[in-house]
């Protein structure tokens, strides 16, 4: 029998890890939030991801459960591993991803390097960390945070005082030092269960608005020392912490030439999409052999370079098919993914993919490719 793989979660990290999922001739299922969600292709179970019974319902046939997102309870999460289910990544990892103040702690216990930060529950901590810090702090609510909402640039308690309102007793909101980043790299490494671990090149992120824009693979300049460091940065982490699967490491270079960790994905992340068309094996298939214990796909590049724009909002007519022929027409080297979801302002809709031998052309192509589904 095919090996049965249960994705809880039905958005697009899902759905992109059906393809490889049907050529290795692996079946997946997939616990979704709602109908007709992207990973509706596959064969679809819709479920409250939080509620331990219809998790294990879903559970009961699979070989392994993994996610496309790191929201599942700690209690849900540890009910599977009881039962005998193998989740992966396990609620150990989940832990410290899903609370930026976990994180933290942990990632200073493993001696990684960081930005400084404190938990801070009122206004006189958050405004004597400002002051220390040279008069400006970014403010994190620890959970439920994504594309840069639970994020805020402070110069006073005040400007965060809806969120220190709002915290409930013992609760604690995440403060750090405004770092000066020349620019956003992220790290991506996977590890099987048994051990093995394989590293990504190190990439380059854009971010528009707190949202990822781009993705230019490898990060210029990066050869040599930079990888390295990014490098041993992600496997430390994802030893250390145990992670098992893909794991995506947000780093921020600094203008004295320091990488800085910012967050963790323990899943495939946007900063990864470059992999579908740009690596020997893309991060959806190595996320797949990883949670499976199956041996790891080469991680180099296919080309010199591989750039991925992603694809915000869509048309604010129309859809993306009726974009799509135009597109294509024009940029017979783009490499065009969408997510089978409505165009609305803002939100992650597709992205294209281009790699080549000269960085300037590959990023002409991918941008204009991007640029006909909006407007
Ligand atoms: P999210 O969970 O919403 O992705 P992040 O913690 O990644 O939130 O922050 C979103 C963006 O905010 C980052 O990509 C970065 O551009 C900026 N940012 C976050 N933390 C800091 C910091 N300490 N200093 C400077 N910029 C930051």
């Amino acid at each position: 029998m095919a090996l049965q793989v249960g994705i809880v979660g039905g958005g697009q990290l899902a759905r992109m890890m059906i393809a490889p999922a049907v050529e290795l001739g692996i079946d997946v299922r997939v616990l979704a939030e709602q109908d007709g969600m992207s990973a509706a292709l596959a064969a679809t179970d819709v479920g409250d991801y939080r509620d331990v019974e219809t998790v294990m319902a879903f559970a009961r046939d699979v070989d392994v459960i993994t996610f496309d997102h790191e929201h599942v309870p700690q209690d849900v999460l540890r009910a599977l591993v009881e039962a005998g289910v193998a989740v992966h990544p396990g609620p150990d990892a989940l832990f410290y991803a899903q609370d930026k103040l976990r994180m933290r702690a942990k990632l200073a216990e493993l001696g990684m390097p960081q930005p400084d930060w404190a938990p801070v529950a009122d206004a006189a901590s958050l405004d004597s960390f400002i002051a220390a810090h040279g008069g400006r702090a970014v403010v994190k609510t620890p959970r439920g945070g994504y594309d840069g909402k639970g994020v805020r640039v402070v110069a006073a308690a005040s400007d965060a005082a809806d969120w220190l309102d709002a915290l409930e007793d013992g609760g604690e909101l995440l403060v750090e030092e405004l770092v000066d980043f020349t620019r956003e790299l992220a790290q991506q490494v996977a590890r099987r269960p048994s051990g093995e671990l394989v590293v990504y090149p190190v990439v380059e992120t854009v971010q528009k608005d707190g949202v990822c824009a781009e993705a230019i693979a490898p990060a210029p300049h990066s050869a040599g020392r930079l990888a390295d460091v990014a490098g041993d940065i992600g496997e430390a982490i994802a030893v250390g912490l145990g992670v098992t699967g893909m794991l995506a490491v947000e780093l921020f270079e600094t203008t004295d030439e320091r990488l800085l960790v910012n967050e963790l994905a323990m899943r495939p992340h946007n900063s990864g999409h470059w992999t579908q068309d740009g690596a020997i094996t893309s991060q959806f298939e190595q996320h797949l052999r990883a949670v499976l214990d199956l041996p790891l796909g080469d991680t180099a590049l296919r080309a010199p370079w591989a750039v991925m724009v992603n694809i915000l909002g869509g048309p604010t007519d129309g859809t993306l098919s009726e974009r799509l022929p135009a597109a294509l027409e024009a940029h017979p080297s783009a490499k065009v993914h969408t997510y089978g979801k409505d165009p609305r302002p803002g939100r992650k809709v597709g992205h294209v993919t281009v790699a080549g031998d000269d960085l300037a052309a590959v990023c002409y192509e991918a941008r204009g490719a991007a640029s006909f589904f909006t407007d």
